[in-house]
């Protein structure tokens, strides 16, 4: 398969060797890169993008959740026109930004405030170094296989082991009585708990209910903060994940789609914590950032909430998801050795791995070399997707689409089964 994919690739392979002179692996994005060398995009329009070998894929990638709305959406693409006829680099407040915060706080209850950052690595910096001062205890509590930004990626959640300066404690996820145990071992000096409730770097791993309830008490009961990070998650119902399992924490990050497909990031909840970076009061916390309100992802993030990606939207396009979700996992269940589809919703990714997927423990085991195959026959199959297995929809694909992806995983597993 990888000769094949050389082969067929060639401007791309040419691409790879002139980026890998100017930045180190020809790349300025780990996730995108993929060995022997990653595929170059041209162009992209409604639910397909077009590589610099001229082959077309159906987009089930969804650019990691960004993609949601799918490519040059009209009603984004009108609103984007205006925002640049009007001018982009005003260095003044702009009305689109109190627009799009307050479709924000209305989507979701649990943020009273919100603020702007240019990326959801960004929007957790903020809330934890929030939460810490407020708290104004050390420790923060993650969990494993859990990805917050490409410095905050913890045992197997994303790229690489670099992290940022914070006092970190590493959690078992979905695990209720070693998650205890930790957070009573540090009780005085933890006051920040950030947890994914579904986590999508680590493999669509859906948090039990029962576990971020015992996050929330706990926090509740010893003066900690809570903070969802629902960069990803924001998609799965109109108020997130959070709203789905009725739990509410005290902070919420946001990324991804939300900025209609532009750099985005926000943090946000109560309103007694968020005051805290009021401006006009004394001892405010700092929050800068020259592109925070940047004039594109305002107006396209509003335009997508108000006319897009409305409330109504959501339940459907989600519902459409788990379908899909099952059908897969049917086709998965006829294979002769180890396969499954996880997620929520509008997310999901594939695991060569039988049995519960309960944390990135059960998938480490997942049969690497049926994983890295999958990926090259789904490319010769024309499906572009990520290369660890995820697949997020956006709203241009079609049931014919679906059948394209159904019928690509099903050949797969028959050409494996024959293997096997
Ligand atoms: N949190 C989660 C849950 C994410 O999935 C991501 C990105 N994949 C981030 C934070 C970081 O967002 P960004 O890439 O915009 O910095």
């Amino acid at each position: 398969a990888s000769s094949r994919y050389t082969a067929a690739n060639p401007k791309s392979l040419a691409q790879h060797r002139a980026a890998s002179e100017v930045m180190p692996g020809g790349n300025t994005r780990s996730v995108l890169f993929s060995a022997p060398f990653p595929i170059t995009l041209t162009a992209a329009q409604g639910c397909r993008v077009t590589s610099l070998d001229g082959r077309c894929y159906v987009d089930f990638l969804g650019e990691y959740t960004a993609g949601l709305y799918g490519h040059s959406n009209p009603v984004l693409c009108q609103a984007v026109s205006k925002a640049l006829e009007g001018g982009w680099v005003m260095g003044g407040h702009i009305r689109a930004e109190e627009e799009l915060a307050r479709l924000i706080c209305e989507r979701f209850p649990s943020i009273e405030l919100v603020r702007f950052a240019n990326s959801g690595t960004e929007a957790n910096l903020y809330a934890i170094s929030a939460a810490k001062a407020i708290t104004a205890k050390p420790k923060v509590v993650v969990f494993e296989g859990g990805y917050h930004g490409g410095v905050f990626t913890f045992a197997g959640g994303g790229p690489g082991p670099l992290t940022a300066p914070f006092d970190f404690v590493l959690a078992p996820y979905n695990d209720i009585d070693g998650t205890r145990a930790l957070l009573d071992t540090h009780a005085d000096a933890i006051g920040t708990i950030v947890v994914e409730p579904m986590q999508g770097s680590g493999g669509c791993i859906p948090a039990e209910r029962g576990f971020l309830q015992t996050l929330r008490d706990w926090a509740s009961a010893h003066g900690a903060l809570l903070i969802f990070d629902e960069v990803m998650t924001s998609r799965l119902s109109p108020g997130g994940l959070q709203q789905v399992h009725g739990i509410t924490p005290d902070l919420t990050t946001l990324g991804k789609y939300i900025g209609g497909g532009f750099s985005f990031g926000a943090f946000g909840g109560r309103a007694e914590l968020m005051r805290r970076f009021d401006p006009s009061q004394p001892g405010a916390f700092g929050h800068a950032g020259t592109f925070n309100n940047n004039v594109f992802t305002m107006a396209a993030g509003a335009a997508g909430l108000r006319e897009v990606y409305t409330p109504a939207a959501v339940g459907p396009f989600n519902a459409r998801g788990d379908a899909l979700r099952k059908r897969l996992d049917a086709i998965a269940g006829g294979a002769r050795f180890p396969m499954q589809f996880t997620g929520l919703g509008s997310m999901m990714n594939v695991h060569m791995h039988r049995g519960p997927v309960r944390s990135i423990h059960d998938v480490a085991h997942s049969v690497q070399p049926l994983r890295e195959l999958f990926y090259f026959h789904m490319l010769e199959h024309g499906i572009w997707l990520a290369r660890r297995g995820m697949i997020n929809l956006s709203l241009p694909l079609g049931e014919a689409e679906f059948a394209q992806l159904e019928d690509a995983v099903a050949s797969f597993v028959e050409h494996c089964n024959a293997l096997a």
